[in-house]
């Protein structure tokens, strides 16, 4: 059989089976309050986005995420949204929907404002309709993240700075002066300017991962030293890995695979996320955990061996169609990119 034959008779099985699945899993039609007490278990989401290191950090020196998730739950094969690029990941991690609904890329987020009438809200403006006095805070080295993907007109606290390390102090003072926010989310760049420079197989990328963790061992140690990981979930994410050349934005795993890792009082201790775990579920984990249901348009859901006492949720491809023929097909296309 040709090779050819052999791939397309591999994507009409795939979509079948899709198709079939589809048709079994009744659509959810209304919002869904969980019967787990871990729902609502947490006052503070805390997503660290480290731009571009993929499902890198176990290949690393990162003595500090070893610390803080040695009794968390993680994936370091945790499927991106395509194209593997941040504009898309980023946004599908705040909103909880496929790209191919918010539409949001590099070059739009950087051009074009939304605000609280988007069909699809961030976790941000999701939790600020449930809790109109809550403090929210978003601090990124790639401002497109607030200016095109954080609604206007729902009062996040938002702040931007070039250089990860000072990004890091104004961070740690935020915490030390007080605040208390119910979603903080970072995300720290110079993981991807070390991959778009020498490829995720150099020294340099290994570094600068190593470098970020440092960030991350200092942020957490603010939130310990203020009481905040009390009742805090803390999550290490990324939105892409690299290319071992350098770049991204297809489909190998190197660009493609990247990580969830998940500490707080009710995270499954050593847990291993399931194999359906996609970057955009962590919409659905921040809703979760804060309490609030998440909207009826939102295609996340929580992942299983993540909380102790909450079963996985079934992917519902109703919600989005597209995604449901495009995820699989793009799956098998990984399956058969050359990997190296
Ligand atoms: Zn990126």
């Amino acid at each position: 059989m040709k090779k050819r034959n052999l791939v397309l008779i591999v994507i009409a099985a795939v979509l079948a089976a899709v198709l079939i699945a589809a048709a079994i899993v009744p659509p959810v039609t209304a919002k869904k309050t969980y019967a787990s007490a871990s729902f609502g278990a947490y006052k503070h989401v805390f997503i660290i986005g480290i731009d571009g290191a993929g499902g890198f950090f176990p290949n690393v020196d990162t003595p500090n995420f070893d610390r803080i998730f040695a009794n968390g739950a993680v994936n370091f094969n945790v499927r991106t949204e395509v194209p593997s690029d941040s504009g898309p990941n980023w946004a599908s991690i705040l909103t909880g929907v496929s790209y191919f609904k918010h539409l949001i890329h590099n070059g739009s987020s950087g051009e074009v404002q939304r605000d609280s009438s988007t069909k699809y809200p961030t976790v941000f403006g999701v939790v600020r309709a449930a809790m109109p006095e809550t403090e929210l805070a978003s601090f990124v080295n790639w401002n497109n993240v607030n200016y095109g993907m954080i609604e206007t007109d729902i009062n996040v606290t938002e702040h931007q700075n070039s250089d990860d390390n000072a990004l890091t102090d104004n961070i740690c003072a935020y915490f030390d002066e007080g605040n208390k926010p119910a979603i903080f989310f970072v995300q720290i760049d110079g993981v991807d300017a070390a991959g778009h420079g020498y490829g995720s197989g150099s020294k340099e990328y290994a570094d600068a991962i190593t470098t970020a963790d440092g960030y991350i061992g200092r942020i957490y140690d603010a939130l310990e030293r203020n009481g905040l990981m009390e009742d805090g979930l803390f999550i290490v994410t990324a939105d892409h890995g690299h290319k071992i050349e350098g770049g991204h934005g297809r489909f190998s795993k190197r660009e493609q695979h990247t990580t969830i890792a998940a500490a707080g009082k009710t995270v499954v201790k050593g847990g291993t996320l399931d194999a359906l775990t996609r970057d955009r579920d962590i919409a659905a984990i921040t809703l979760f955990a804060l309490g609030v249901d998440k909207t009826s348009r939102m295609s996340a859901r929580i992942p299983a061996n993540l909380f102790e006492d909450t079963a996985g949720e079934a992917r519902n491809f109703y919600k989005d169609p597209l995604d449901g023929i495009i995820s699989p097909v793009m799956w098998v296309v990984t399956l058969l990119t050359p990997q190296r």
